[in-house]
């Protein structure tokens, strides 16, 4: 299937997504925009759009090989992906293997502080209310998702977490935190949206170096070079 660009459904900080002719698909379109803070801090990272569509692309397939579902189609070129069209469950899955960001903060905890197992947040997607950390409870009584979807959600993120780790350590990468965002199609939960340097931390496993979106967020600098690398290491 060649799809052909339909109305813009959806804008959002970082990606674009338009409608097709096929009521299965949607195209989604990566931004170069950056933004932080509740989008407080505005900005652009010149070549994201390649990166977080190339790198999420490959991070889908191997999820796939190991037999998680994803969105994911197929790349139709740098910056654009086909994707099933998901209705979108308005939760933000964290998992986090070292303390850093908004745990490290809330906790007083160093950041890069070990934990002995993964720790799984949930956040409400809500830009009015600043994404709120929920638990499976608030989850239920919201009726955001069913006690079944969040089971499997949670067993879900800690397969993604697991498969992923592996993939990063043999590029040198340290898988810090990251989120996912999970939807439905075909009456099954299926992992959406995006991994890429926006979404999860990654830091250099020997010298410790950011390579992620906190290079943009805390003005660290050589940030586009930072995508880039990840990008090289990822496709490697
Ligand atoms: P924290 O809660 O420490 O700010 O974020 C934990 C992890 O989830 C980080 O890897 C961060 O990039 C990702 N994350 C959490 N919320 C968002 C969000 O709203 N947008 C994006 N792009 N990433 C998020």
């Amino acid at each position: 299937m060649n799809p052909t660009k339909g109305a813009l459904r959806y804008e959002g900080k970082a990606k674009k997504v338009y409608e097709t002719e096929d009521q299965q698909y949607f195209i989604v379109s990566y931004k170069t925009d950056a933004t932080a803070f509740d989008g407080k801090k505005k900005g652009s990272i010149d070549g994201k759009d390649r990166v977080n569509n190339l790198m999420s692309a490959k991070l889908f397939q191997v999820l796939e090989a190991e037999g998680i579902r994803t969105h994911f189609e197929k790349v139709l070129d740098d910056h654009e992906m086909l994707v099933k069209r998901l209705k979108i469950i308005p939760v933000e899955v964290i998992v986090r293997n070292l303390a850093a960001g908004g745990m490290a903060k809330k906790l007083g905890l160093e950041e890069g502080t070990a934990l002995f197992k993964p720790v799984v947040e949930y956040c409400l997607k809500s830009d009015e209310l600043s994404d709120p950390m929920i638990n499976e409870d608030h989850i239920a009584v919201l009726k955001l998702a069913s006690e079944e979807e969040i089971t499997k959600i949670k067993e879900m993120a800690l397969k993604i977490n697991e498969v992923l780790r592996g993939f990063f350590e043999k590029r040198e990468l340290t898988l810090v935190d990251f989120k996912l965002e999970f939807g439905r199609f075909d009456g099954d939960v299926i992992l959406g949206d995006e991994i890429s340097p926006d979404t999860c931390r990654l830091w250099d496993r020997k010298t410790g170096e950011r390579l992620d979106k906190d290079r943009f967020r805390r003005d660290l600098g050589l940030v586009e070079e930072s995508y880039q690398e990840v990008l090289k290491r990822v496709l490697a």
